[in-house]
């Protein structure tokens, strides 16, 4: 027996499980439409919202930054990785999100994992929607705090969960996504700022698929509210909307203070590559000057899910345009994928763990850059596949 071998089951059980799966693999710039193993598709599953991941203005920044800096940083930020572009990135990305200070990390991900673990100690407690993302989770399972989860978007057992438990700890941190990544949906963020001044707690708002998509420019979904100054902790990600990577924070001087002593990814991991820098630098300018690319869109999305949900398809309650098409059976999700990639159009499944158990579903992931002819050849492959495999 090799020490390897409940690997081998393992997935031998995903196998038999019909959600095993090889990586596809993509031969040119993540756009509207790709190559992806060598066969022409439409794209409708990447986070490349505004369609800057490949917008001239946004590569050449990145070119020209290459020339003048390298391709590396060199060190972690603490060290000689903190170049007068990304300390210019934070400055312009605090004046977007119209907060005191913003503190980049070279990712959503690790955006999260530094800033719970640092914000946080023994003593305190964590309270967390119970669909919040995988990133939040491991950050706050790096934390030293307790931790409990209130129901989804739920505010009733919220302010439970505070009736509680708010008087047996130092501080209490209340985290949610901003706009959940499966189901499109909101977070109800004006009751849970009343809640939280109410219970006398910090607020913490993660707000990947909000940057660059809701509020006035994509300013986000504390915008969308109208709550500037009111949530303690904004997390962005400069990896979707943006078209880049990175991911940042935005707060209050004295938190990027902190941060920058504590923050471990800041502290034990290379900062951003100078190109990556430039370029989300290039890309927030022009969100800044134009809502062209948000407008775009919204009306892409609002034309999409009219027509799917026209056809009967079940495409869930987003409020985004994140349109989950609802399939429920895990290998039934998988097999819709499959044909509708035969059609030329690629949409991935999403299954457990990803999403409980027995709610898969094909998760469109609409973007500025699809035509209208991009948007209409899709609907018809679903209109096909859909009646194939009688989910409509
Ligand atoms: C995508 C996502 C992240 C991770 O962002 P990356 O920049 O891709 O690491 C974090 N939080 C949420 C809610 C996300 O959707």
């Amino acid at each position: 027996m090799s020490k390897l071998d409940t690997f081998h089951l393992q997935v031998e059980e995903l196998k038999k499980a019909g959600v095993y799966r090889k990586l596809p693999v993509l031969y040119n710039a993540c756009s509207n439409v790709i190559d992806l193993n060598h066969k022409e598709v439409i794209n409708m599953s990447s986070n490349n919202y505004l369609g800057l991941a490949n917008h001239p203005r946004v590569t050449e920044a990145a070119i020209k930054a290459i020339e003048k800096y390298g391709v590396g940083a060199g060190s972690v930020r603490t060290i000689v990785g903190n170049s007068d572009l990304l300390e210019s990135l934070e400055e312009l990305l605090a004046e977007f999100k119209q907060e005191e200070a913003v503190t980049c990390f070279q990712s959503g991900l690790n955006c999260n994992i530094g800033v719970i673990q640092a914000i946080t100690q023994k003593g305190d407690l964590i309270v967390s929607d119970s669909l919040n993302h995988a990133s939040i989770i491991d950050g706050t399972r790096l934390s030293k705090a307790d931790r409990t989860v209130f129901k989804h978007s739920d505010m009733e057992d919220l302010e439970k969960v505070l009736k509680e438990k708010r008087k047996d700890y130092q501080n209490v941190l209340i985290i949610t996504d901003g706009v959940f990544s499966m189901d499109g949906d909101l977070a109800n963020l004006p009751e849970i700022v009343k809640l939280a001044k109410k219970y006398d707690c910090l607020t913490y708002v993660d707000d990947a698929h909000g940057s660059g998509v809701l509020g006035h420019s994509g300013r986000g979904t504390v915008d969308h509210y109208g709550l500037h100054g009111e949530i303690d902790f904004i997390i962005g990600t400069l990896s979707k909307a943006i078209g880049v990577i990175g991911g940042y924070v935005a707060s209050k001087k004295i938190v990027k203070e902190w941060l920058l002593h504590r923050a471990r990814p800041l502290l034990f991991s290379t900062a951003l590559p100078p190109s990556a820098i430039a370029a989300t630098i290039e890309s927030v300018k022009m969100l800044m000057e134009s809502e062209e690319y948000t407008k775009k869109l919204w009306a892409n999305a609002t034309y999409f899910k009219h027509e799917m949900k026209e056809l009967g398809f079940n495409i869930g309650h987003s409020q985004t345009p994140i349109t989950p098409v609802m399939v429920g059976d895990e290998a039934l999700t998988m097999q819709f994928s499959k044909a509708l990639l035969a059609e030329g159009v690629f949409v991935s499944g999403i299954v457990f763990p990803t999403v409980p158990q027995g709610t898969g579903r094909l998760r469109v992931m609409i973007s500025a850059s699809h035509t209208k002819e991009n948007l209409d050849k899709a609907i018809l492959a679903f209109k096909k596949v859909g009646k194939d495999l009688k989910i409509i």
